[in-house]
Protein backbone atom coordinates (compact mmCIF):
# COMPACT_ATOMS: atom_id res chain seq x y z
CA UNK A 1 0.00 0.00 0.00
CA UNK A 2 2.79 2.67 1.04
CA UNK A 3 4.73 2.09 -2.52
CA UNK A 4 0.74 2.70 -4.09
CA UNK A 5 0.51 5.75 -2.36
CA UNK A 6 4.16 6.71 -2.78
CA UNK A 7 4.02 9.06 -5.90
CA UNK A 8 7.23 6.40 -7.13
CA UNK A 9 4.60 4.68 -9.06
CA UNK A 10 2.73 7.46 -10.44
CA UNK A 11 5.10 7.23 -13.54
CA UNK A 12 5.55 3.57 -13.81
CA UNK A 13 9.17 4.03 -14.94
CA UNK A 14 9.01 5.73 -17.95
CA UNK A 15 8.78 9.11 -18.44
CA UNK A 16 4.80 8.59 -20.51
CA UNK A 17 4.95 12.33 -22.59
CA UNK A 18 2.04 10.87 -24.48
CA UNK A 19 -0.82 12.55 -23.09
CA UNK A 20 -1.85 14.17 -19.72
CA UNK A 21 -5.09 11.37 -19.81
CA UNK A 22 -2.05 9.07 -18.40
CA UNK A 23 -1.52 10.78 -15.03
CA UNK A 24 -2.94 8.34 -11.99
CA UNK A 25 -3.98 10.02 -9.20
CA UNK A 26 -2.38 11.97 -5.98
CA UNK A 27 -2.08 9.90 -2.18
CA UNK A 28 -5.30 12.73 -1.61
CA UNK A 29 -7.18 11.58 -4.30
CA UNK A 30 -6.99 7.72 -3.04
CA UNK A 31 -7.40 8.66 0.38
CA UNK A 32 -10.71 10.72 -0.81
CA UNK A 33 -11.66 7.71 -2.71
CA UNK A 34 -11.54 5.63 -0.05
CA UNK A 35 -13.29 7.54 2.49
CA UNK A 36 -15.91 9.20 -0.10
CA UNK A 37 -19.59 9.42 1.24
CA UNK A 38 -21.97 7.64 -1.91
CA UNK A 39 -25.46 6.70 -2.92
CA UNK A 40 -27.42 6.30 -6.15
CA UNK A 41 -26.22 9.15 -7.87
CA UNK A 42 -29.18 8.10 -10.89
CA UNK A 43 -31.62 9.17 -7.57
CA UNK A 44 -29.88 12.19 -7.07
CA UNK A 45 -28.42 11.00 -3.75
CA UNK A 46 -24.70 10.64 -3.82
CA UNK A 47 -23.23 13.41 -1.99
CA UNK A 48 -20.17 13.27 -3.16
CA UNK A 49 -21.10 13.57 -6.90
CA UNK A 50 -23.74 16.62 -5.61
CA UNK A 51 -20.76 18.26 -3.78
CA UNK A 52 -18.24 17.89 -7.07
CA UNK A 53 -20.95 19.41 -9.55
CA UNK A 54 -21.98 22.11 -6.59
CA UNK A 55 -18.22 23.25 -6.64
CA UNK A 56 -17.62 22.91 -10.27
CA UNK A 57 -20.69 25.25 -11.25
CA UNK A 58 -19.00 27.24 -8.72
CA UNK A 59 -15.61 27.64 -9.63
CA UNK A 60 -16.66 27.72 -13.47
CA UNK A 61 -19.30 30.30 -13.26
CA UNK A 62 -22.39 28.55 -14.53
CA UNK A 63 -25.59 27.81 -12.65
CA UNK A 64 -25.19 24.55 -12.58
CA UNK A 65 -22.62 21.20 -14.04
CA UNK A 66 -23.44 17.74 -14.47
CA UNK A 67 -20.76 14.92 -13.94
CA UNK A 68 -20.16 12.66 -16.63
CA UNK A 69 -18.03 9.80 -17.63
CA UNK A 70 -16.16 11.31 -20.64
CA UNK A 71 -15.30 14.48 -22.45
CA UNK A 72 -16.61 12.86 -25.46
CA UNK A 73 -20.07 12.25 -23.56
CA UNK A 74 -20.11 15.55 -22.01
CA UNK A 75 -19.78 17.77 -25.19
CA UNK A 76 -22.16 14.94 -27.34
CA UNK A 77 -24.60 15.44 -24.41
CA UNK A 78 -24.08 19.49 -24.80
CA UNK A 79 -24.76 19.68 -28.70
CA UNK A 80 -27.57 17.14 -28.69
CA UNK A 81 -29.20 19.28 -25.56
CA UNK A 82 -28.53 22.63 -27.92
CA UNK A 83 -29.19 21.79 -31.58
CA UNK A 84 -31.75 19.70 -33.15
CA UNK A 85 -32.14 16.98 -35.97
CA UNK A 86 -30.61 18.19 -39.48
CA UNK A 87 -29.10 21.62 -37.70
CA UNK A 88 -25.50 22.19 -38.23
CA UNK A 89 -22.77 22.22 -35.47
CA UNK A 90 -20.81 25.46 -36.62
CA UNK A 91 -16.94 24.27 -35.56
CA UNK A 92 -13.19 24.11 -36.33
CA UNK A 93 -12.18 21.64 -38.52
CA UNK A 94 -9.19 20.86 -36.27
CA UNK A 95 -11.05 20.37 -33.24
CA UNK A 96 -11.77 17.43 -30.71
CA UNK A 97 -15.33 17.16 -31.10
CA UNK A 98 -14.70 17.27 -35.53
CA UNK A 99 -11.83 14.90 -35.52
CA UNK A 100 -12.17 12.60 -32.40
CA UNK A 101 -15.79 12.13 -30.91
CA UNK A 102 -16.64 9.17 -33.56
CA UNK A 103 -19.11 11.51 -35.41
CA UNK A 104 -20.95 11.36 -32.52
CA UNK A 105 -23.37 14.46 -33.18
CA UNK A 106 -24.53 13.21 -36.24
CA UNK A 107 -24.67 9.55 -36.00
CA UNK A 108 -26.63 9.49 -32.92
CA UNK A 109 -28.30 13.04 -33.16
CA UNK A 110 -28.81 13.45 -36.97
CA UNK A 111 -26.75 17.20 -36.19
CA UNK A 112 -24.34 18.46 -39.41
CA UNK A 113 -21.06 19.39 -38.65
CA UNK A 114 -20.18 22.70 -40.56
CA UNK A 115 -16.46 22.24 -40.38
CA UNK A 116 -14.82 26.09 -41.42
CA UNK A 117 -10.97 26.22 -41.33
CA UNK A 118 -9.19 26.06 -37.96
CA UNK A 119 -5.88 28.42 -38.36
CA UNK A 120 -2.82 27.55 -36.39
CA UNK A 121 -3.67 29.75 -33.48
CA UNK A 122 -6.80 27.53 -32.71
CA UNK A 123 -9.49 30.58 -33.87
CA UNK A 124 -11.51 30.52 -36.59
CA UNK A 125 -12.17 33.00 -38.99
CA UNK A 126 -14.63 35.60 -38.00
CA UNK A 127 -16.12 36.07 -41.01
CA UNK A 128 -16.28 33.08 -42.23
CA UNK A 129 -18.27 32.09 -38.44
CA UNK A 130 -20.72 35.16 -39.12
CA UNK A 131 -21.80 33.70 -42.85
CA UNK A 132 -22.09 30.08 -41.78
CA UNK A 133 -24.76 31.15 -38.59
CA UNK A 134 -26.35 33.33 -41.14
CA UNK A 135 -26.98 30.47 -43.35
CA UNK A 136 -30.31 28.70 -43.17
CA UNK A 137 -33.37 31.26 -44.01
CA UNK A 138 -32.78 29.75 -47.47
CA UNK A 139 -35.35 26.41 -47.66
CA UNK A 140 -32.11 24.78 -49.54
CA UNK A 141 -30.27 25.23 -46.76
CA UNK A 142 -30.07 23.91 -43.06
CA UNK A 143 -30.11 26.02 -40.26
CA UNK A 144 -27.65 26.63 -37.39
CA UNK A 145 -28.03 25.16 -34.73
CA UNK A 146 -25.10 26.09 -32.12
CA UNK A 147 -20.87 27.54 -32.56
CA UNK A 148 -18.19 25.40 -30.72
CA UNK A 149 -15.13 26.50 -29.92
CA UNK A 150 -11.63 24.71 -27.88
CA UNK A 151 -10.07 26.27 -25.46
CA UNK A 152 -6.89 25.26 -25.31
CA UNK A 153 -6.77 23.39 -28.51
CA UNK A 154 -5.83 20.30 -28.43
CA UNK A 155 -4.64 19.57 -32.47
CA UNK A 156 -3.53 22.97 -32.40
CA UNK A 157 -0.45 22.59 -29.98
CA UNK A 158 -2.65 23.74 -26.19
CA UNK A 159 -3.10 27.16 -28.42
CA UNK A 160 -5.24 29.39 -26.30
CA UNK A 161 -7.63 31.36 -27.80
CA UNK A 162 -7.65 35.01 -26.29
CA UNK A 163 -10.31 36.51 -24.20
CA UNK A 164 -11.21 38.95 -26.83
CA UNK A 165 -11.52 36.36 -29.54
CA UNK A 166 -13.58 34.64 -27.59
CA UNK A 167 -16.04 37.52 -26.20
CA UNK A 168 -16.08 38.52 -30.25
CA UNK A 169 -17.42 34.89 -31.14
CA UNK A 170 -19.97 34.98 -28.16
CA UNK A 171 -21.20 38.24 -30.01
CA UNK A 172 -21.71 36.53 -32.89
CA UNK A 173 -23.72 33.76 -31.38
CA UNK A 174 -25.86 36.32 -29.58
CA UNK A 175 -26.64 38.75 -32.96
CA UNK A 176 -27.76 34.79 -34.58
CA UNK A 177 -29.24 33.44 -31.10
CA UNK A 178 -27.50 30.93 -30.88
CA UNK A 179 -25.69 28.96 -28.20
CA UNK A 180 -22.07 28.84 -27.84
CA UNK A 181 -20.40 25.43 -26.48
CA UNK A 182 -17.14 25.67 -25.12
CA UNK A 183 -14.85 22.33 -25.40
CA UNK A 184 -12.57 23.61 -22.57
CA UNK A 185 -11.23 20.07 -22.05
CA UNK A 186 -8.28 21.67 -20.80
CA UNK A 187 -10.06 25.01 -19.61
CA UNK A 188 -7.60 25.67 -16.45
CA UNK A 189 -4.77 25.81 -18.75
CA UNK A 190 -6.09 28.30 -20.50
CA UNK A 191 -7.12 30.32 -17.20
CA UNK A 192 -3.00 29.76 -16.20
CA UNK A 193 -1.78 31.40 -19.52
CA UNK A 194 -4.04 33.81 -19.36
CA UNK A 195 -3.89 34.63 -15.95
CA UNK A 196 -7.24 35.22 -15.21
CA UNK A 197 -10.09 33.25 -12.94
CA UNK A 198 -11.73 30.60 -15.14
CA UNK A 199 -14.48 32.52 -15.16
CA UNK A 200 -12.87 35.71 -17.10
CA UNK A 201 -13.24 32.73 -20.39
CA UNK A 202 -16.30 30.96 -19.43
CA UNK A 203 -18.87 34.07 -19.46
CA UNK A 204 -17.89 34.45 -23.10
CA UNK A 205 -19.64 31.22 -23.57
CA UNK A 206 -23.34 29.37 -23.31
CA UNK A 207 -21.88 25.96 -22.00
CA UNK A 208 -18.75 24.47 -21.25
CA UNK A 209 -17.60 20.88 -20.96
CA UNK A 210 -14.24 20.36 -19.04
CA UNK A 211 -12.46 17.19 -17.94
CA UNK A 212 -11.36 15.99 -14.70
CA UNK A 213 -9.50 13.43 -16.17
CA UNK A 214 -6.13 15.38 -17.70
CA UNK A 215 -4.26 17.31 -16.19
CA UNK A 216 -6.30 17.66 -13.19
CA UNK A 217 -4.75 13.95 -12.88
CA UNK A 218 -8.41 12.43 -11.47
CA UNK A 219 -9.08 8.90 -12.88
CA UNK A 220 -12.36 9.47 -14.46
CA UNK A 221 -14.81 11.86 -15.14
CA UNK A 222 -15.83 15.39 -17.11
CA UNK A 223 -18.25 18.18 -16.15
CA UNK A 224 -20.85 19.90 -18.23
CA UNK A 225 -21.80 23.36 -16.74
CA UNK A 226 -24.31 25.78 -17.72
CA UNK A 227 -28.04 26.86 -17.45
CA UNK A 228 -29.83 25.18 -14.69
CA UNK A 229 -32.66 24.11 -17.43
CA UNK A 230 -29.99 22.91 -20.20
CA UNK A 231 -28.41 21.42 -17.60
CA UNK A 232 -31.52 19.26 -16.54
CA UNK A 233 -31.51 18.19 -20.30
CA UNK A 234 -28.11 16.96 -20.54
CA UNK A 235 -28.92 14.72 -17.73
CA UNK A 236 -31.61 13.76 -19.28
CA UNK A 237 -29.46 13.09 -22.63
CA UNK A 238 -26.94 11.73 -20.15
CA UNK A 239 -29.52 8.84 -19.36
CA UNK A 240 -30.10 8.45 -22.91
CA UNK A 241 -26.60 7.60 -24.12
CA UNK A 242 -26.29 5.08 -20.59
CA UNK A 243 -23.78 7.42 -19.10
CA UNK A 244 -26.40 7.53 -15.74
CA UNK A 245 -24.20 6.40 -12.53
CA UNK A 246 -24.74 4.86 -9.61
CA UNK A 247 -22.10 5.44 -6.67
CA UNK A 248 -20.34 7.59 -8.94
CA UNK A 249 -18.89 9.44 -5.87
CA UNK A 250 -16.38 6.64 -5.90
CA UNK A 251 -14.67 8.89 -8.42
CA UNK A 252 -16.30 12.71 -8.17
CA UNK A 253 -14.04 12.30 -4.83
CA UNK A 254 -11.12 12.26 -6.52
CA UNK A 255 -12.55 15.20 -8.81
CA UNK A 256 -13.47 16.75 -5.47
CA UNK A 257 -9.55 16.89 -4.87
CA UNK A 258 -8.78 17.53 -8.26
CA UNK A 259 -10.53 21.04 -8.54
CA UNK A 260 -9.22 22.14 -4.84
CA UNK A 261 -5.68 20.82 -5.19
CA UNK A 262 -4.38 20.16 -9.05
CA UNK A 263 -5.22 23.25 -10.42
CA UNK A 264 -2.84 25.87 -8.99
CA UNK A 265 0.01 22.94 -10.23
CA UNK A 266 -0.51 23.62 -13.59
CA UNK A 267 1.73 26.22 -14.25
CA UNK A 268 4.31 23.90 -13.36
CA UNK A 269 3.50 21.72 -16.54
CA UNK A 270 3.43 24.81 -18.46
CA UNK A 271 6.86 25.27 -17.74
CA UNK A 272 7.96 22.11 -18.21
CA UNK A 273 6.45 22.26 -21.38
CA UNK A 274 8.35 25.56 -22.00
CA UNK A 275 11.90 23.97 -21.42
CA UNK A 276 11.26 21.26 -23.28
CA UNK A 277 10.44 22.84 -26.21
CA UNK A 278 13.37 25.14 -26.26
CA UNK A 279 15.65 22.22 -25.46
CA UNK A 280 14.04 20.34 -28.64
CA UNK A 281 14.33 23.67 -30.23
CA UNK A 282 17.93 23.24 -30.68
CA UNK A 283 18.51 19.60 -31.64
CA UNK A 284 18.80 19.71 -35.62
CA UNK A 285 16.43 17.67 -37.32
CA UNK A 286 13.07 19.07 -35.58
CA UNK A 287 11.27 22.39 -35.69
CA UNK A 288 9.01 23.68 -33.51
CA UNK A 289 7.06 27.36 -33.80
CA UNK A 290 7.92 28.38 -30.05
CA UNK A 291 5.03 31.06 -30.50
CA UNK A 292 2.75 27.73 -30.14
CA UNK A 293 3.83 26.36 -27.14
CA UNK A 294 1.73 28.35 -24.49
CA UNK A 295 0.68 25.80 -21.93
CA UNK A 296 1.17 21.81 -21.46
CA UNK A 297 1.44 20.89 -25.18
CA UNK A 298 4.49 20.78 -27.00
CA UNK A 299 4.29 19.83 -30.97
CA UNK A 300 7.16 19.75 -33.36
CA UNK A 301 7.41 18.11 -36.71
CA UNK A 302 10.30 15.92 -37.47
CA UNK A 303 11.98 17.83 -40.03
CA UNK A 304 15.15 15.47 -40.93
CA UNK A 305 13.66 13.22 -43.22
CA UNK A 306 15.91 10.08 -43.22
CA UNK A 307 14.04 9.00 -40.31
CA UNK A 308 10.04 8.43 -40.02
CA UNK A 309 7.96 9.17 -37.57
CA UNK A 310 7.38 5.80 -35.99
CA UNK A 311 10.95 5.23 -35.56
CA UNK A 312 11.80 7.94 -33.72
CA UNK A 313 9.01 7.19 -31.17
CA UNK A 314 10.55 3.42 -30.79
CA UNK A 315 14.00 5.19 -30.03
CA UNK A 316 12.84 7.12 -27.92
CA UNK A 317 10.39 4.19 -25.56
CA UNK A 318 13.98 2.38 -26.12
CA UNK A 319 15.15 5.20 -23.83
CA UNK A 320 11.96 5.30 -21.44
CA UNK A 321 10.67 8.73 -23.20
CA UNK A 322 7.02 7.95 -24.29
CA UNK A 323 6.10 10.38 -27.38
CA UNK A 324 2.64 10.82 -29.69
CA UNK A 325 2.50 10.88 -33.37
CA UNK A 326 0.05 13.15 -34.77
CA UNK A 327 -0.51 12.29 -38.15
CA UNK A 328 2.09 13.10 -41.05
CA UNK A 329 5.73 14.41 -39.47
CA UNK A 330 3.93 15.88 -36.38
CA UNK A 331 5.14 14.79 -33.03
CA UNK A 332 3.36 16.01 -29.44
CA UNK A 333 4.37 15.53 -26.56
CA UNK A 334 2.43 16.57 -23.45
CA UNK A 335 3.78 17.63 -19.67
CA UNK A 336 1.64 16.81 -16.83
CA UNK A 337 1.51 15.42 -13.13
CA UNK A 338 4.19 13.05 -11.87
CA UNK A 339 6.64 14.57 -14.85
CA UNK A 340 9.45 16.53 -13.13
CA UNK A 341 11.87 19.27 -14.31
CA UNK A 342 14.14 16.22 -14.07
CA UNK A 343 12.35 14.07 -16.93
CA UNK A 344 12.28 17.21 -19.08
CA UNK A 345 16.05 17.10 -19.09
CA UNK A 346 15.86 13.59 -19.64
CA UNK A 347 13.54 13.35 -22.51
CA UNK A 348 16.23 16.18 -24.29
CA UNK A 349 18.83 14.05 -23.76
CA UNK A 350 17.04 10.79 -25.19
CA UNK A 351 15.63 12.54 -27.89
CA UNK A 352 19.23 13.59 -28.78
CA UNK A 353 20.45 10.35 -28.82
CA UNK A 354 17.54 9.02 -30.88
CA UNK A 355 18.33 11.98 -34.09
CA UNK A 356 22.56 11.14 -33.98
C1 LIG B 1 -9.58 14.67 -24.30
C2 LIG B 1 -10.43 15.67 -24.96
C3 LIG B 1 -11.81 15.49 -25.06
C4 LIG B 1 -12.51 14.20 -24.71
O1 LIG B 1 -12.32 13.71 -23.45
P1 LIG B 1 -12.44 12.12 -23.19
O2 LIG B 1 -12.61 12.10 -21.71
O3 LIG B 1 -11.16 11.54 -23.66
O4 LIG B 1 -13.63 11.62 -23.91
C5 LIG B 1 -12.55 16.50 -25.65
N1 LIG B 1 -11.98 17.60 -26.09
C6 LIG B 1 -10.65 17.82 -26.01
C7 LIG B 1 -10.09 19.09 -26.52
C8 LIG B 1 -9.84 16.85 -25.45
O5 LIG B 1 -8.52 17.08 -25.40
Amino acid sequence: MDEIMSGATVRRGAIDLRSDTVTLPSPAMREAIARADLGDDVYGEDPTVNQLEERAAEMIGKEAAVLVPSGTMGNLSALLAHGRRGERVILGDECHIYCYEAGGASALGGLIYHALPNRADGTIDLDAMRKAAEMGADLHESPPGLICLENTHNRCGGVVLPISYMAAAHAIAQEYGLPLHLDGARIFNAAVTLGVDVREITRHVDSVQFCLSKGLAAPVGSLVAGPRPFITQVRRIRKLLGGGMRQAGVFAAAGVVALREMVGRLAEDHANAYTLAVGLAEIPGLSIDMGLVQSNIVRFELSDSRLSVADLLTRLRERGVLMGSMGGRIVRAVTHYGVGADDIGYAVQAMREALT
